[in-house]
């Protein structure tokens, strides 16, 4: 059977991959590697054994998506992950935000409908709950109000997909809504690789742990949760990925539209996540308390009931061996993809 995945290039992409290749399926990949290096491309197939296809090209690109279709005559399903994601850059660069995140999921669907391929499962994010009504977050509570364009990116795809299954019943939709993905694959040969200097927690403190970075600033430690720093659902790539092979066996059952919580249903502290690194690298990652980042929420984390129920996925890996991994693949390519 066979799968396309765009942004397959990237982080959670060749991950995910990976677990696709493993679990037997053909798959193909379009990027335009605008946030990726073909080397992970490379290894995905150096891990797995097995070839994957892949067309660099740009989503938001008609016709190269059509002559896509064209030569992959049988596609079953589509991993839609091709997206702009920095939060900080989307509130100064909101046109491109949504020109490549909302043009691109249009013009894709489009040619998808073009071809008869009917089966979409979406990147969301637990962005989407906003300043969430409870936790842990259930896919009940409401949608919040998007505090930037990245968000509304997310919001506003998840509503264009269900409105495509309610004027077409023969389209599939899963949105997955993502918690904070980190880790690596256990082979140290594909990772995240951020350009510049790194917004998310996790790839920072792996920049300070090799040196690149001198100190982590920790953003808060007056919140109201147990030592003061923000807790999140810290989930490990592996088992993300896995829950996209899991999402394809639930829409060959023709679901209509259904959302997923991906995450661990458990909080960890930034000063929880300090300490795991600090013990996975073997020394003390240094920090200094900073203000509060605008913008952030104390505790947000995941119920993951709905996914073990329906999709019988549940996250494996905890937050040591999320750092262990992150550390291999750090200390292996401490300049990502462009090491030597
Ligand atoms: P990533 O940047 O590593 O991967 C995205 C990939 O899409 C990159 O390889 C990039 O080159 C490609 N791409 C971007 N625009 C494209 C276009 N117009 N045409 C073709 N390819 C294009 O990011 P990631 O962390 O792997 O995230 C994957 C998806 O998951 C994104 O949609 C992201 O918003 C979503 N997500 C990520 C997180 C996270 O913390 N990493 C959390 C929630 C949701
Ligand atoms: N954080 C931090 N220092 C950093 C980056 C993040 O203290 O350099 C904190 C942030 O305030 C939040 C947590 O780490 O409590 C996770 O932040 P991240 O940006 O990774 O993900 P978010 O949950 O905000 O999407």
């Amino acid at each position: 059977m066979k799968i396309l995945v765009t942004g397959g290039a990237g982080y959670i992409g060749s991950h995910t991959c990976v677990e696709l290749l493993n679990a037997g399926y053909d798959v193909v990949v379009v990027d335009n590697l605008y946030n990726a290096s073909v080397k992970s491309l490379d290894r995905v197939q150096q891990i797995t054994g097995k070839s994957l296809t892949f067309y660099n090209a740009d989503i938001t690109d008609a016709e190269a998506m059509n002559a896509v279709f064209e030569k992959e005559q049988d596609v079953a399903c589509v991993i839609h992950f091709a997206g702009l994601k920095a939060v900080g850059e989307s509130v100064a660069k909101p046109l491109e935000y949504y020109r490549n995140n909302i043009t691109g999921t249009l013009v894709l669907c489009e040619a998808m409908r073009s071809h008869g391929v009917k089966n979409i499962i979406f990147s969301s994010s637990a962005t989407v709950y906003g300043d969430p009504a409870f936790v842990p977050i259930t896919e009940q509570c409401p949608k919040g109000t998007p505090t930037n364009p990245y968000g509304w990116t997310k919001h506003m795809i998840e509503q264009m997909l269900t409105d495509l299954h309610t004027a077409d019943k023969d389209w599939n939709v899963i949105l997955l809504r993502y918690f904070n993905p980190i880790g690596a694959h256990k082979s140290g040969l594909i990772g995240e690789d951020p350009k510049g200097i790194p917004n998310n927690l996790l790839p920072y403190v792996a920049q300070v742990a090799i040196g690149k970075l001198p100190c982590l600033g920790i953003f808060g430690d007056d919140y109201d949760t147990p030592d003061g720093t923000g807790v999140r659902d810290y989930i490990h790539v592996v088992d993300l990925a896995l829950g996209h092979v899991a999402a394809i066996n639930r829409i060959k059952e023709n679901p209509g539209v259904k959302v997923y919580n991906l995450g661990t249903g458990k909080g960890y502290s930034v000063l929880d996540v300090v300490k795991a690194f600090g013990k996975a690298c073997g020394r003390e990652v240094p920090y200094r308390i900073m203000p509060r980042r605008p913008g952030d929420i104390a505790t947000y984390y995941s119920d993951a009931t709905l996914a073990k129920e329906e999709l019988g996925w549940e996250a494996q890996y905890g937050i040591e061996e999320m750092c262990e991994d992150s550390w291999r693949w750090q200390s292996s390519n401490p300049d990502g993809y462009e090491t030597k």
